[in-house]
C-alpha cells in the first residue's frame, strides 16, 4: 500500500512511430465530422475546435446527446467542454489519459480521460440546446478545458465569446480550466473581458519535484512549476478574490503537509483548492500506481474544508516529522458537526448556485468508483457517513 510521501514514478512510454505523430492518422483519413461523434463508434473524424468540442459523458447524458444513467445522480451540474484537435494535447503529463505518448495507439478524440469517454459535438448545437432550455437547464456552470496546443488560447476565447453571446452571463457562469504554458497575462485579461467568471490553474502536483517528474522534463512535457504559479498570479490580480482556483491531486507522492500548505497559500489570497484523489487512468504513464488509502484521502479532504470554509488556522494542525496529518486541532464536538454535514467529502471545484462550499462541478465518480466513492457527487446519506467516519478513524 502507498504511504504518505512515497515516490510514485511514471513508467517510460514506448516511442511513437513517426507515421502516427501529431494526429497523422486522423489527418490522413480526413473523415468529415457529422454531428455527434462517440469515441470508437466509427472512424475518428478530423474535428477541430472551436467548431467542435468534446464533453464529458456525464454532461452528454445530462444534455440528452447520449442515453445513459449515473449511479445515484440525476444529472451533472457542470457542462465541461474540452477543446479538441486531431493533434491532441502536445503535453505528456504522466497521470493523464490525454497525454501525447498515447498517439502511438489511440487517436486523441478516442482517448479515455478521467476514466470516461468524451463524445464530441458541434459547439453551436450545444449552445443552442442550452439556450433553448432556458431556466429549465440543470447546468449551474460551464467550464472550458484548454489543452496544450498552438490554437488553444485563441479557440478558448472564441468558445467563450460564442457562449456569452447567447447565454446571459449570470445564468450559467463560465470557468476557464487554463493552459498556463501558452497563456500570457493579456490572454487572462481577455478571458475576463469576455465574461469568464472563474479562472483555474491545474497545478495538480503539490511540490516542484513532483511537478517536474510528472508534468515537466521528467516525461518530456513542456510545463513548468514557475509558469503555472505565474498564471495563477495573473488571474488572482485580474479576477480578484473568490474567482481563482487551483486543481491539486492527492496521491502523486506528496505529503499531507505539502497539499495543505498549498491550500493555506491559496486561501490566504482569496483562491480555492479543487482536490482530486489520484485514481490510476488506464493507458497513462501512472496506471500502475495505486490510489492513496481512503483513510488518508478523507483526512486531507476534511482538513482542506476546515481551512477554506471553517476559518480554521493551518497552525492548529499537527503533523508528523514526515508530513503526515496527525491531528486537526479542533474541538471534537465542532469537528463532528462538520463531518456530519457531509460537505467536506463532496466533490470540490468551482461553486454552483446553492452555496459557496458546494461545487457545481460534481464530476460523478471522476476520482473513485461508485463502489468506493472518493468525492461524493451528491449529499452523503447515513450509510455513506458511517463509512466516511470509519475511514477517518483508520490510520492511513
Ligand atoms: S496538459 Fe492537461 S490535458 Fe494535456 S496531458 Fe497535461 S493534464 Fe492532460
Amino acid at each position: 500500500m502507498a504511504c504518505v510521501g512515497d515516490l510514485q514514478f511514471p513508467r517510460t512510454p514506448a516511442p511513437v512511430p513517426p507515421e502516427k505523430r501529431n494526429g497523422a492518422t486522423v489527418k490522413r483519413d480526413a473523415v468529415a465530422p457529422q454531428g455527434l461523434y462517440r469515441p470508437r463508434y466509427r472512424r475518428t473524424p478530423a474535428m477541430r475546435s472551436p467548431d467542435y468540442v468534446q464533453l464529458s459523458t456525464a454532461a452528454a447524458i445530462t444534455l440528452g446527446l447520449i442515453p445513459g444513467r449515473m449511479h445515484r445522480c440525476a444529472c451533472t451540474h457542470c457542462l465541461n467542454l474540452l477543446l479538441t484537435y486531431p493533434e491532441g494535447c502536445r503535453a505528456n503529463c504522466a497521470y493523464c489519459g490525454l497525454a501525447r505518448h498515447r498517439e502511438a495507439n489511440t487517436n486523441y478524440a478516442d482517448r479515455n480521460f478521467i476514466r470516461a469517454d468524451w463524445p464530441a459535438a458541434p459547439l453551436d448545437e450545444i449552445v443552442a440546446r442550452i439556450a433553448d432550455a432556458g431556466p429549465a437547464t440543470p447546468f449551474q456552470r460551464m467550464c472550458i478545458s484548454m489543452i496544450t496546443h498552438p490554437a488553444s488560447d485563441a479557440d478558448a476565447l472564441t468558445v467563450l465569446e460564442r457562449w456569452t453571446s447567447r447565454i446571459p452571463r449570470g445564468d450559467i457562469p463560465v470557468s476557464i480550466l487554463s493552459n498556463p504554458t501558452t497563456m500570457t497575462r493579456a490572454d487572462v485579461a481577455r478571458m475576463l473581458d469576455l465574461g469568464a467568471d472563474i479562472f483555474t490553474v491545474a497545478l495538480d502536483a503539490c511540490t516542484p519535484e513532483i511537478f517536474e517528474r510528472t508534468r515537466g522534463k521528467g516525461v518530456d512535457s513542456p510545463h513548468s512549476w514557475g509558469g503555472y504559479w505565474r498564471a495563477f498570479e495573473h488571474a488572482r490580480e485580474l479576477f480578484g478574490p473568490g474567482r481563482v482556483g487551483m486543481h491539486l491531486i492527492v496521491g502523486l507522492g506528496e505529503t499531507d503537509r505539502d497539499v495543505l500548505d498549498i491550500c493555506r497559500r491559496l486561501h490566504a489570497v482569496g483562491g480555492h483548492s479543487h482536490l482530486f484523489c489520484f485514481y490510476p487512468e488506464r493507458g497513462s504513464l501512472m496506471d500502475h500506481v495505486p490510489a492513496p488509502p481512503r483513510a488518508r484521502w478523507r483526512r486531507v479532504q476534511l482538513a482542506r474544508y476546515l481551512l477554506e470554509y471553517a476559518d480554521h488556522p493551518f497552525e492548529a494542525f499537527a503533523f508528523s516529522a514526515g508530513g503526515e496529518l496527525l491531528d486537526f486541532g479542533m474541538a471534537a464536538e465542532r469537528l463532528d458537526a462538520i463531518v456530519a454535514s457531509g460537505l467536506p467529502f463532496r466533490t470540490s471545484g468551482c461553486p454552483g448556485k446553492e452555496r459557496p462550499d458546494l461545487s457545481a462541478c460534481d464530476r460523478p465518480y471522476g476520482d473513485g468508483p461508485p463502489s468506493d466513492i472518493a468525492s461524493y457527487p451528491f449529499q452523503p446519506n447515513g450509510n455513506d457517513l458511517r463509512r466516511i467516519r470509519a475511514q477517518l478513524a483508520r490510520r492511513p
